[in-house]
Order: C-alpha cells, then structure tokens, then sequence
C-alpha cells in the first residue's frame, strides 16, 4: 500500500475501530479482475497487504482481517446480485469509463470487470454492513450498492439488507508524484514499504510549480503538489515552507529533499512493525484464518437468509 492509503484510508480504519465493530477485507477477486495475467503479484500483494494494515494500526484483536476469496458466499451474493442489477447501471459508472481509460496497458473489456460494482456491493451486503468508510471515488459504487438493495427488496418484498452509509475520511485526496491520483496503476505512488533511497528519489521527480523557471523565482505553494504533502505529512513546516518558496529563498530540489526527510520519518515505524511482521509470516497467515472463520459465520448466515427468500435451497 502507498501514502495515499495511508491518509485516505488506513488511518481512518484505524480509528473506527473504537467505534464499529469492523470488517476488512483483502480483495483479491477485485484484484484478479484487473490483474489476471499476473496471479503472482496477486499472492504477494495479499500478503503486503495484510503487513502494512497491521503496520498501520489495525489490531486483529478488536476487527476481523480476512481475504475476500476465502469466503465463497462473496460470489454467491455476486451472481445473484447480477441477476437483477441492469446492465446500464453498471456502464454508466464513472469509475468504469476512468478505469478503461487509464489502464491501457490491461484489457479490461471483459465481462467480469463490468461487474466489478455488483462484487462490492456483494462484500458490503454480505455482512449487513451499516457504514462503509470509502474515498469520494467510491461514492457512486456505494450509490450503486443501495440501488441494488432496493431493487432487492422491491423483487422480494422483505428488507433484508440495512441501507449502508458512506464514511469519508477527513483528509483531502493526496496526489501521486505526477499530480494525478495516487495508484499502483499509475506507477506514481511512495509505498509503505519504500526505502529511505527510493522514497529519496521518488520525491525528486515530484511536479512543482510549473511557473518556477529560475531558482530566483518566487514560487506558488498552492498549485505545488510538493507544499500540499508538507501540508498534509509535517503541518508545522507549512509557514516556514510558505515563506522560503514566496521569497525564493529555498530550490526545488532542496525542497523536495526536505519533503523526504518529512516522509522517511513517517514512514520508519512502519517500516519497523513489517519487518517484525515478515518475519513471522505464520503469525499474519493464523490471524486470517481467524478472520476467515468469523467472516464466514456472518456471510453464511446472510446467504441463508437471502436464498430461502429467493427460492434457492
Ligand atoms: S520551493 Fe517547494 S513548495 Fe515551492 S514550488 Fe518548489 S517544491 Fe514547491
């Protein structure tokens, strides 16, 4: 996982815990829809995966961690969900078009990946769930997810699903080093995992502002994608960055120097708990077989429910 988890995630997760009784999931079938030329990568992520949350502050003691294709009752939930979704709902989804858009190098065409939304809503009905902490991105699919409920019940007449609600987490989106969103797609993110030399050189090639020509220009930290994560990662540097670009008294490269300090000081916890963690790799392995056990209990019982309703058993 990157820093754009980091802020739009990972924290968040880590705080609802206090206050929800949490699942977390690792999804590989949503993996494998984009990634399935490349089953190795998806077993290693799996595993990083679980690694950074942990690193991060999720506690297998107080949520359940699991990985989405040790419980079936996912794709079952899919296909029936499928059944009565309109195939126009799901080609209409922004996320859909972007994702065709910018990953040209996968074929994406496919008829799994049209249904990507209809797996998710899956997940979150699966468990009942009330709250869903998401991006703004994930928005629409979690609009999409209610749709789908509704439509349930309208079919079924029985309300059987609670209506979830989205969480957004209260930090701003963090760019990746080429300005647009931060994402392994992109190959523009600084990973949990990165080491203080890459996280050096990653913040080297940052954008800055595109109007600073000469080192004696003064610069303007608004549009500087650099300033935005001091902004964010150190806010008691703020001023003094401010200053030192409106009055050119810092360069670019110095800047973004200062900027991987900042980082790798974030980053060395972290840093510490993985490599404690892959070092005991039974451990994080007996913690989702945990997961999976208590997961399975609620999606078994939800399926149960849902296809004696429908006419299946
Ligand atoms: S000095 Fe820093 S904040 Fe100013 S434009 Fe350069 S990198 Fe951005």
């Amino acid at each position: 996982m990157h820093l754009g988890h980091l802020v739009g995630a990972l924290k968040n997760w880590a705080d609802l815990q206090g206050e929800y009784e949490c699942f977390f999931m690792v999804a590989d079938w949503h993996a494998h829809m984009s990634e399935y030329e490349r089953p190795a990568e998806i077993r290693k992520y799996t595993f990083e995966n679980v690694i950074d949350w942990i690193s991060c502050g999720v506690n297998p003691q107080k949520s359940v961690l699991f990985v989405q294709s040790h419980i079936k009752e996912h794709t079952e939930l899919h296909l029936l969900l499928s059944n009565i979704t309109p195939l126009g709902w799901l080609e209409r989804c922004p996320t859909y078009k972007e994702q065709l858009r910018e990953l040209k190098r996968r074929d994406l065409y496919t008829y799994g990946f049209l249904g990507y939304p209809v797996l998710q809503s899956a997940d979150i009905l699966a468990y009942k769930a009330a709250v869903v902490p998401v991006g703004e991105d994930q928005l629409a699919h979690l609009e999409l997810t209610r749709e789908i409920l509704r439509r349930f019940h309208h079919i079924y007449k029985k309300k059987v699903f609670p209506e979830p609600k989205g969480i957004l987490t209260k930090s701003p989106r963090l760019l990746g080093t080429d300005n647009r969103k931060m994402s392994k797609s992109y190959d523009n993110f600084i990973a949990l995992s990165d080491a203080p030399d890459t996280v050096l050189k990653k913040t080297a090639q940052m954008i800055t502002d595109p109007e600073r020509i000469k080192r004696s220009d003064s610069g303007h930290p608004k549009v500087c994608n650099v300033f935005s994560y001091f902004k964010m990662f150190a806010p008691e540097t703020e001023e003094g960055i401010h200053q030192d670009c409106i009055r050119a008294r810092i360069a670019c490269t110095g800047c973004k120097k200062k900027l991987a300090a900042v980082l790798n000081e974030v980053l060395a916890p972290i840093r510490q708990k993985r490599k404690e963690l892959n070092k005991d790799k039974s451990k994080v392995e007996d913690i989702l077989s945990q997961g999976a056990k208590k997961a399975k209990k609620v999606a078994g019982e939800t399926l149960a429910e849902v296809k004696k309703l429908i006419g299946l058993y």
